[in-house]
């Protein structure tokens, strides 16, 4: 690498990362992108694409079985040979060649080696293979999307347990005979889905008294309602209060529930910013803090404007989607300001150029799948909206019943009462995540519902619950 100089230096070649250069570059900058591992991160490694890989499989199954004709057709188990072979190639047996190939070809000069911050518009990199450190400089911008590690709580024992965390979680080579998991957020629920599909025993753990405590509680208790139905023994208002291992030997977990015991626990109990070695305080940033920004993606701290950061680092919506575009946001106010121009690309609209954080839409891959995007209720309330709700019972539609014997699910819209807008919705049900974008245009296009009445679900779909809702509100 002969360049030392660069208009924008990326930390982190996660999927954030990589579109973040992307973007400079197609603004006519110049970038280089640093990566300490694999280039694509989290998401297409130990994360999305493997954990949607293991729960595809078991979701295909269950759906021919709820439709007679195809029932008969299917015999047997998953093949769990086959769907671990399967994750193998969606996760590119852990190899990023093609990453590697993508960037260059769209112009970035990708770095190998961890990077850190050496006071303004400085970066250092310590190359993977001991040989000495590289000093590089940005003319423009310095944007940090180096993501977020697993949080360990400080529970007595647990970190001592040596506990599996979503990397293990994810690239397992074979399903545990018995499985703890702690956390019944989106990642808990979905590793307990998978695990379970594929043979595991699976215990899931849950502090708060419904599983997906972020989301309309209904929702948690539908996803509940199914893992039991499945055979996982899920204990809500559980809470862990230490943890003991012996050697490799099982691990015994104390709850306030009882003691449960497994060959493996897995923690998915939130995130923490992964910025500890990263020089931040030769920068005046705290090490190991989330790094705040405005609606640009620019850190907000640090003065002369030329520090950015998008993606879980960011701590503002963490996946990939939300990551994603902040990334394009971001890109374009970097390209913008370096080009002396407005921060909007778009010259009729200066909204383009600022990462709008109401609605984010967010898909658990349980059997059923939950989807939602804005407001729960009580977050609409809490905001001092005047509100009102309906719900739906999904299984009422014609489109449910040609679909899928016994299919089930529920529907709930948060209306803002003074604009007579959508300000949340919550479904769950089978495939349901498929049919959330259309929810996602209507909270982000703040659509009144008197003209969403004009929208037509076409029968016998599904979506005909956005017919029954309107009329359920009056129209
Ligand atoms: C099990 C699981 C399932 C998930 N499923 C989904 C899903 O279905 N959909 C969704 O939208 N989101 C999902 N997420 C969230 C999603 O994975 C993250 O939001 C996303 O990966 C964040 O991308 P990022 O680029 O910000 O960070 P990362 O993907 O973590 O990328 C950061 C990169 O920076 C590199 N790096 C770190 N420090 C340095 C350094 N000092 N120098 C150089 N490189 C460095 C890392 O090696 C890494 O490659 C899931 C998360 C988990 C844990």
């Amino acid at each position: 690498m002969a360049d030392t100089t660069f208009d924008v230096i990326v930390l982190g070649g996660g999927a954030v990362g990589e579109n973040l250069a992307a973007r400079v570059v197609a603004r006519g900058l110049s970038a280089a992108l640093i990566e300490s591992e694999l280039l694509g991160g989290e998401c297409s490694y130990w994360a999305c694409m493997p954990s949607k890989a293991l729960l595809r499989s078991g979701a295909a199954l269950r759906a021919a079985r709820a439709v007679p004709g195809a029932a008969e057709a299917v015999t047997g188990n998953l093949d769990v040979a086959a769907v671990l072979n399967r994750r193998d190639i969606v996760t590119s047996h852990w190899e990023d060649t093609s990453q590697v190939k993508w960037a260059e070809d769209a112009g970035i000069t990708v770095v190998r080696g961890h990077s850190r911050l050496d006071g303004p518009r400085r970066v250092v990199v310590r190359p993977p293979d001991g040989s000495g450190e590289r000093v590089l400089e940005a003319r423009h911008a310095v944007a940090v999307c180096t993501g977020s590690d697993p949080l360990i709580l400080p529970i007595p024992g647990l970190r001592e347990a040596r506990p599996w965390a979503s990397r293990e979680g994810t690239s397992a080579k074979e399903a545990p005979r018995t499985l703890a998991i702690l956390g019944g957020g989106p990642v808990g629920c979905e590793l307990a889905q998978a695990w379970s599909d594929l043979g595991s025993q699976v215990t899931l753990l849950e502090q708060a008294d419904h599983l997906l405590p972020a989301l309309e509680p209904f929702a948690g208790e539908y996803v509940a309602n199914s893992l039991r139905a499945a055979g996982v023994d899920v204990r809500t208002s559980s809470e862990v209060t230490s943890v003991t291992r012996d050697g490799d030997g099982p691990t015994t977990l104390a709850t306030d529930t009882g003691e449960v015991t497994a060959d493996v626990l897995i923690v998915a109990t939130g995130r923490t910013p992964r910025t500890a070695d990263l020089g931040l305080e030769t920068v005046g940033l705290e090490p190991g803090s989330w790094l705040e920004v405005d609606d640009s993606c620019r850190v907000t701290a640090v003065e002369g404007g030329w520090l950015y950061a998008a993606g879980d680092v960011n701590h503002r919506a963490l996946f990939t989607h939300m990551g994603k575009y902040q990334a394009r946001i971001c890109g374009d106010a970097i390209g913008a300001r370096a080009h002396g121009e407005h921060a909007s690309p778009v010259a009729w609209s200066p909204y383009a150029a600022t990462a709008d954080h109401t609605a984010v839409p967010d898909v658990v891959f349980t059997s059923p799948e939950v989807a939602s995007v804005g407001l729960t209720e009580e977050r609409a309330s809490n905001q001092g909206l005047t509100i009102r709700t309906v719900e739906f019972d999904l299984g009422k539609v014609a489109g449910a019943a040609v679909r899928a014997d016994g299919y089930t699910g529920h529907v709930k819209l948060v209306v803002d009462q003074e604009r007579l807008v959508i300000v949340g919705f919550t479904a769950v049900g089978p495939d349901i995540g498929e049919l959330l974008h259309a929810a996602t245009v209507a909270v982000v296009g703040e659509v009144p519902l008197d003209r969403l009445w004009h929208a037509v679900p076409a029968y016998p779909t599904v979506s005909e619950f956005w017919l029954r809702l309107l009329e359920a509100y009056g129209l």
